[in-house]
């Protein structure tokens, strides 16, 4: 079996990765904040960590895959508020097409996907313990944590203190203790979400609830937690610091693993800037899985670009690699087919999929000329990129809308009619108009006519 290594964001070095129990593997990812539709940055880390809960499943019997939903946050409530729409409408309604956005990249749904609302009980457990240990406070309506309390806080992130201060942009609220104390729960007025606590009717904060939600579904300590890099301070510093609080003697996650940021067009995606794009706008330009070649092209922690010449020059790749499958196997999908070691090396060295794909190009030159053991690898190391799964008749159709789909079926028709009647310059005609309009058709024995995109 493959060794796997991952770079771990806590030592700042590739590690071997050795998980607590090999016979069960326990992951936990930081999940959408559903208040509106995910954007192409969104999309980066929840395919990464589908690669790796793939390949994580393809080297350990069992795993357990955990990414959040946070359905309690105050930009929850300040979108529901300006749609003026109710907030569990909104969070049902961003949740669902969340699912669907994903979907269409090729990502598998984790194991469990917890929601805030679900896990208020265990929320409220946790700052019970936090209280009791010393590490949290009650003042004027809300539980904060005290961060001078923890003295090891700030090992994740490295930061002086003066840069955590700085840097967590927190209120320096009269009630606070210290300036760096954070969050665990507050008070909510009666027009906003609320439970019942010993502190009052209030909702929880962030950093508390991923906490709470890795704790109630992987236990204290687990072996992964990912996420954007972005989240790295202060998010991911306070869910240590929580967790590893309320559970002396405990790790919390043995492995942190980070994705990078994504630009557009060399530039920090903003509204402001017009370089803004959900992966709906995306989905509108290409296929899904265009898409999620783009994000894999990139190694998981470098700085990805995203360009419309990126997404191009991966829908050209793709065209390339679903050739070589047709030319080798016809295209079908032959199960239990081992990942070809190549690809698995690459894989399991921190997850570089670059050089992944590289060797998958390498096959798919064999399978061009024939091979049909070098396609069949390709299916299955397809099966851990998330990558090549579709028959290729239907990836040369991808992206075709249902009207000009019609239309194409109609010319196949009418050109079907006019061979019927031996009319063969109106058939050839036919045939190059669609030409001209980039659809290519091909006889097939038997007298079927099936299209393609060129
Ligand atoms: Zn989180």
């Amino acid at each position: 079996m493959s060794q796997l290594f991952l770079t771990n964001s806590l030592t700042r070095r590739k590690e071997a990765f050795v998980p607590i129990d090999p016979g069960h593997v326990r992951i936990y990812v930081c999940g959408p904040t559903v208040y509106d539709y995910a954007h192409i940055g969104n999309a980066r880390p929840v395919v990464v960590f589908d690669v790796l809960a793939r390949l994580l499943r393809r080297l350990y019997p069992r795993v357990t895959y955990v990414r959040n939903v946070t359905d309690v946050d105050d930009k929850i409530n300040a979108a529901a508020k300006a749609n003026n729409e109710p907030i569990g409408a909104l969070t049902s309604r961003t949740y669902r097409a969340f699912v669907e956005d994903m979907a269409a990249l090729g990502a598998l749904p984790p194991d469990i996907e917890p929601r805030v609302t679900e896990t208020i009980g265990p929320i409220i457990a946790l700052i019970e313990r936090l209280i009791a240990n010393g590490h949290a406070y009650v003042a004027d309506g809300h539980v904060l944590f005290s961060v001078p309390s923890k003295l090891d806080y700030g090992l994740l992130s490295r930061r002086s203190r003066d840069e955590m201060i700085a840097g967590a942009r927190v209120d320096v609220a009269p009630y606070k203790q210290d300036p760096a104390d954070f969050v665990l729960w507050k008070p909510s007025t009666p027009d906003l979400p609320g439970w019942d606590s010993p502190w009052g009717r209030g909702r929880p904060g962030w950093h508390i609830e991923c906490s709470a939600m890795s704790w109630r579904h992987l236990g204290p300590e687990f072996d992964i937690h990912g996420g954007g890099v972005d989240l790295t301070f202060p998010h991911h510093e306070n869910e240590i610091a929580q967790s590893t609080g309320a559970f002396p003697g405990t790790r919390f996650a043995r492995y942190w693993v980070h994705n990078g940021f994504l630009m557009v067009n060399g530039e920090k995606m903003s509204k402001s800037l017009g370089n803004f794009f959900t992966v709906r706008d995306v989905l509108k330009m290409a296929p899904g899985e265009a898409m999620r070649l783009v994000l894999l092209k990139t190694h998981y922690r470098d700085p990805l670009d995203f360009t419309w010449a990126r997404l191009d020059e991966a829908r050209a790749e793709l065209d390339r690699f679903y050739r070589a499958l047709e030319a080798a196997s016809g295209g079908e999908v032959a199960p239990d087919v081992p990942v070809p070691g190549p690809v698995m090396d690459a894989l399991c060295d921190d997850l570089n999929t670059p050089l992944a794909l590289s060797r998958l190009h390498e096959l798919g030159a064999a399978a061009l000329a024939g091979d049909a053991g070098a396609a069949a690898g390709m299916r299955a190391a397809g099966t851990v990129l998330g990558l090549l799964q579709q028959d290729p008749a239907d990836w040369f159709r991808a992206g075709t809308d249902a009207g000009l789909a019609a239309e194409i079926e109609q010319a196949i028709a009418a050109r079907r009619a006019a061979r019927a009647r031996k009319d063969f310059t109106e058939a050839d005609r036919i045939r190059k108009a669609l030409a001209d309009r980039g659809i290519v058709l091909e006889d097939k024995p038997g007298g079927a006519t099936v299209w393609r995109r060129a």
